[in-house]
C-alpha cells in the first residue's frame, strides 16, 4: 500500500507540427488506500494518465512516485501495480484460475502453493470459487470482469489503475458492480485511480474526483465538493445531470441596486454577491442547476415568467424545459404540483444557490 504522487505529468503524442498535448501539467496526490476518480469527457486524456502511471507511455515531463520509489523511468513490470480494463483481456484458453495464476507463475519466483493460496483468498473474496474451472467464453460479462479483478487482486499491488472497468456491463450490474467494487477496494485498503467517463460513477465512487479537460486538471475534491463550489464553469456543467443552466448576464449598479442583467430577466443582488462582483469589469456568467430552480409568487422581486416548451416527468421530479431568446434551459422541479406544455411558470433562482463565473476564463467567482 502506498501513497500515488504525480508532479508536473505531460505527455504529448505525433510530431512537432501537428502534436497532440494528451496531458498537461498534471499534479495529483493519492492518499495511501484512497480511491480516486479520474473523470472527464473523451479525449480528455484520462487513458493516457493512466497508462503513464503503468508504464505504458513514456513520459515527455514530470515524475510519478509511488511510496517513496520514483517509477517515472521504471519498466512497466518492474511497478507494483495491477491493472483493470474496460475488455477484461482474458486469455480466452484458459480456465479462470490459470487467468488469475499466469501472472504470478510468469512474473515472481513465488511457490505453487503460494499462488494457489492467493487465488483461492481473492476467488473467495469476489465470489467466483465455483468459476474457478471455466473459460471465458462460458462467462458471464460480469463474472470476467470479477476474474479479471482477481488477477489484479492475485499480485498485491502497491496499486489499483481502472480503466473504465464497468463500461461493458449492463446498467443494472454496472450499479451492483460499482458498490461491491468500493467494497473490495477499501477492504483491501490499496490505493486506486479509476478512469471513467460518467459522472454519475465519479460521484457516487471517489473518495476524491479529479475532473480532466483538454489534458488539464480542472478540479479535485470530493464529489460533493466539485457539485457545490466547482471551480470554474467547466466543472459546473460537467458535475450534475441535467447539466448548471448558464446564462450571460452583465452586472449593473446604475441605479444603486446593484443587479444582473440578462435580456430574459434581471436579477437583483444580495449585498454579500454585489461585493464579490462589483470589481469585476467584464460579462459573466450566471448558473443554475435544475434542480435548484424553484416556482414563486409575484411577490417574489427575482421572479419572472417562462412559458414551458416540454415536461418529462420522471416519477419523484419533472424535468420542465423553457426557452429564453432561442435557448433552452431546464427546471427539475417537485412533482406536487402539475405543469403541461404551454403553461406559463413563475420561477426564481434562489441567492444561496447561484453560481458566477468569469466569461472569458470560466473562473468561478461565486
Ligand atoms: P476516452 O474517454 O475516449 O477513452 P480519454 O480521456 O481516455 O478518452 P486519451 O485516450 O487519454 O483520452 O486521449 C487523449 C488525447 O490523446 C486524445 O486527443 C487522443 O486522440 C490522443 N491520443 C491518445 N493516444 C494516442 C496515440 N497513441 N497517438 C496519438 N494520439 C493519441
Amino acid at each position: 500500500m502506498a501513497k500515488i504522487e504525480i508532479n508536473n505529468l505531460t505527455k504529448v503524442f505525433g510530431k512537432s507540427g501537428e502534436q497532440i498535448v494528451a496531458v498537461r501539467d498534471l499534479d495529483l496526490t493519492i492518499p495511501d488506500g484512497d480511491f480516486l476518480v479520474l473523470v472527464g469527457p473523451s479525449g480528455c486524456g484520462k487513458s493516457t494518465t493512466l497508462r503513464c502511471i503503468a508504464g505504458l507511455e513514456t513520459v515527455i515531463d514530470g515524475t510519478i512516485t509511488i511510496g517513496d520509489q520514483d517509477i517515472t523511468d521504471a519498466k512497466p513490470k518492474s511497478r507494483s501495480i495491477a491493472m483493470v480494463f474496460q475488455n477484461y483481456a482474458l486469455y480466452p484458453h484458459m480456465t479462470a484460475q490459470e487467468n488469475m495464476s499466469f501472472g504470478l507463475k510468469m512474473t515472481t519466483d513465488l511457490s505453487g502453493d503460494e499462488i494457489s493460496r492467493r487465488v483461492q483468498d481473492a476467488a473467495a473474496m469476489l465470489g467466483i470459487e465455483e468459476l474457478l474451472g471455466k473459460k471465458p467464453g462460458s462467462l458471464s460479462g460480469g463474472q470476467q470482469q470479477r476474474v479479471a479483478l482477481g488477477r489484479a487482486i492475485v499480485r498485491e499491488p502497491e496499486a489499483f489503475l481502472m480503466d473504465e472497468p464497468l463500461s461493458n456491463l449492463d446498467a443494472k450490474l454496472r450499479t451492483q458492480m460499482r458498490t461491491e467494487l468500493q467494497d473490495l477496494q477499501q477492504k483491501l485498503g490499496i490505493s486506486t485511480i479509476y478512469v471513467t467517463h460518467d459522472q454519475t460513477e465519479a460521484m457516487t465512487m471517489g473518495d476524491k474526483i479529479a475532473i480532466l479537460n483538454h489534458g488539464k486538471l480542472q478540479q479535485l475534491g470530493t464529489p460533493l465538493e466539485c457539485y457545490y463550489q466547482p471551480q470554474n464553469q467547466f466543472v459546473a456543467g460537467f458535475i450534475g445531470s441535467p447539466s448548471m443552466n448558464f446564462f450571460d448576464v452583465t452586472y449593473s449598479n446604475s441605479d444603486g441596486q446593484p443587479t444582473l442583467k440578462h435580456d430574459g430577466f434581471q436579477y437583483s443582488l444580495s449585498n454579500e454577491l454585489a461585493e464579490k462582483l462589483s470589481d469585476v469589469n467584464q460579462p459573466l456568467i450566471l448558473g443554475i442547476r435544475p434542480e435548484s430552480i424553484e416556482m414563486t409568487d409575484n411577490t417574489d422581486k427575482n421572479a419572472f415568467q417562462v412559458e414551458v416548451s416540454v415536461v418529462e416527468p420522471l416519477g419523484e421530479r419533472t424535468l420542465v424545459y423553457f426557452d429564453i431568446d432561442d435557448e433552452t434551459y431546464i427546471a427539475s422541479l417537485t412533482t406536487d404540483i402539475l405543469v403541461n406544455p404551454g403553461d406559463t411558470l413563475n420561477i426564481v433562482f434562489p441567492g444561496e444557490n447561484l453560481h458566477v463565473f468569469e466569461s472569458d476564463t470560466g473562473k468561478s467567482i461565486h
